[in-house]
C-alpha cells in the first residue's frame, strides 16, 4: 500500500470517493448491522460502529450498543483511525494523549478502549471505520486486530456492490433504480421547501439505423459518448441517468419548466451537431419530453408519465425536438 500513501492526505479526493460510493446515504441497511453484530460476538465488546467521516462530521451508519447517528470529525476517535491503513488500538484511553480529553472519554459512555480499522477504497481512500469500543480498557491480541480489519473488507465490499447496483454498466451513468430514487428524495425536498425541479426524459432518434448500418459496437460507443455529453450539458446537482437502450432522464432541481425548456433546447442543438464515436463521425438527434415535478403527488410515477407523454408527442412532432407536458 506504500505508493497510496498520499491519498492519506487528499482530502478532496477522499470526500469524491465517498460520493461515488453514495456512501452518505446509507440508512438502515442489514448487510452492515450484519458485520457489527458479527464483531460484536467476536470481540465481546460493548460498542460497534460502522462510522463514515465526511468534511466535518462522522456519520455512525451502523450501530451496535450506541444510540448516536452523528458527532463533530474533532470528536471522532475514527478521524485518527483513518490517517492510516493499518487498526488503530488504544487499549487504554486515560494514558493515551490522542484521547484522553475526547469528550466520549471523558463523558459518557466513558470510552475506556478503542480497536478500529479503516475502511479503504480499491484505490487507497480511507472513508470511514468498522470500530469497537468497551467501557473498561482491554488489550487486544494480533489476530483481533486481523478479524477487525477483514470486517473492514467485508463493509467495503459492501459498499462496492450498493453502489454498483445503482450504476448503468456501459455508461457509467446511475441507472433507472437510481434516478427513481434521486427522484423520491426531490420530491421530499420540496414538500418540505416548496421549491420546483424538472424532470427531462431524452431518447435518442432512430438509434436502430445506428446499430443497423455501423454495427452493436458502434451503438454502445456512440452511447457511452452520448453519455458523456449530456453530463457535461448539467450541473452537479442534475441527476443524469440511463433508464434503459437508448433513454436517459435528467432531474434538475430549481428548474422550473421554462428554464428546462431553454436548458433541454441548448442540449439538444448541441447533440445536433456533435459527432460521436471517433472516426466514424455518428450524428444523431434526440427527442425531449420536459415535465415539472409536482410535490403534492404521492409517487414519482405520475411525473415520469407525465414526462413519457411529452417526450412521445415530441417523437409524433417529428423529432429533434422539446416538448413540455
Ligand atoms: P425512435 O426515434 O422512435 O426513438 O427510434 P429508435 O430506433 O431510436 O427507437 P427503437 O425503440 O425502435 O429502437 C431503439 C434501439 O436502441 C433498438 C436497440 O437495438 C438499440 N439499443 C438499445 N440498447 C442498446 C445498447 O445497449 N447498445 C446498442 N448498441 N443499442 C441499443
Ligand atoms: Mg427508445
Ligand atoms: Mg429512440
Amino acid at each position: 500500500m506504500n505508493m497510496q500513501h498520499h491519498k492519506l492526505h487528499d482530502e478532496t479526493g477522499r470526500i469524491q470517493a465517498l460520493k461515488h460510493l453514495d456512501a452518505q446515504t446509507i440508512t438502515s441497511e442489514a448487510s452492515f448491522d450484519h458485520i457489527t453484530a458479527l464483531l460484536k460476538l467476536i470481540l465481546g465488546m460493548e460498542m460497534v460502529t460502522v462510522s463514515l467521516i465526511t468534511e466535518d462530521t462522522q456519520l455512525l451508519k451502523a450501530r451496535q450498543g450506541l444510540d448516536l447517528k452523528e458527532c463533530s470529525r474533532e470528536a471522532a476517535f475514527c478521524d485518527i483511525a483513518i490517517r492510516r491503513y493499518e487498526p488503530l488500538i488504544i487499549e487504554d484511553t486515560h494514558r493515551d494523549a490522542r484521547v484522553r480529553d475526547n469528550p466520549f472519554v471523558t463523558g459518557p459512555p466513558y470510552l475506556r478502549c478503542y480497536i478500529g480499522s479503516p475502511l479503504t477504497t480499491a484505490d487507497g481512500y480511507n472513508l470511514g471505520t468498522i470500530c469497537a469500543f468497551d467501557t473498561e480498557p482491554r488489550r487486544f491480541t494480533a489476530q483481533e486486530a486481523q478479524i477487525v480489519t477483514k470486517c473492514a473488507e467485508l463493509v467495503m465490499n459492501q459498499l462496492e456492490l450498493r453502489s454498483e447496483a445503482n450504476l448503468d454498466f456501459l455508461t457509467q451513468l446511475p441507472n433507472r433504480r437510481s434516478f427513481e430514487t434521486g427522484l423520491e428524495r426531490e420530491l421530499a425536498r420540496l414538500r418540505r421547501t416548496d421549491g420546483v425541479a424538472t424532470v427531462a426524459f431524452i431518447d435518442i432518434d432512430h438509434f436502430k439505423r445506428v446499430n443497423d448500418t455501423l454495427g452493436h459496437p458502434c451503438g454502445d460507443r456512440v452511447l457511452r459518448d452520448f453519455a458523456s455529453l449530456l453530463f457535461s450539458q448539467c450541473r452537479g446537482n442534475d441527476v443524469v441517468a440511463r433508464l434503459g437502450g437508448e433513454e436517459f432522464a435528467v432531474l434538475l432541481p430549481d428548474t422550473d419548466i421554462e428554464a428546462a425548456q431553454i436548458w433541454a433546447d441548448r442540449m439538444r442543438r448541441k447533440v445536433a451537431e456533435t459527432f460521436f464515436d471517433g472516426a466514424n463521425a455518428v450524428n444523431v438527434t434526440v427527442s425531449v419530453g420536459l415535465a415539472a415535478l409536482d410535490p403534492t403527488q404521492a409517487a414519482g410515477v405520475a411525473i415520469t408519465t407525465l414526462a413519457d407523454d411529452a417526450l412521445y408527442s415530441a417523437k409524433r412532432q417529428g423529432r429533434n425536438c422539446v416538448v413540455a407536458a
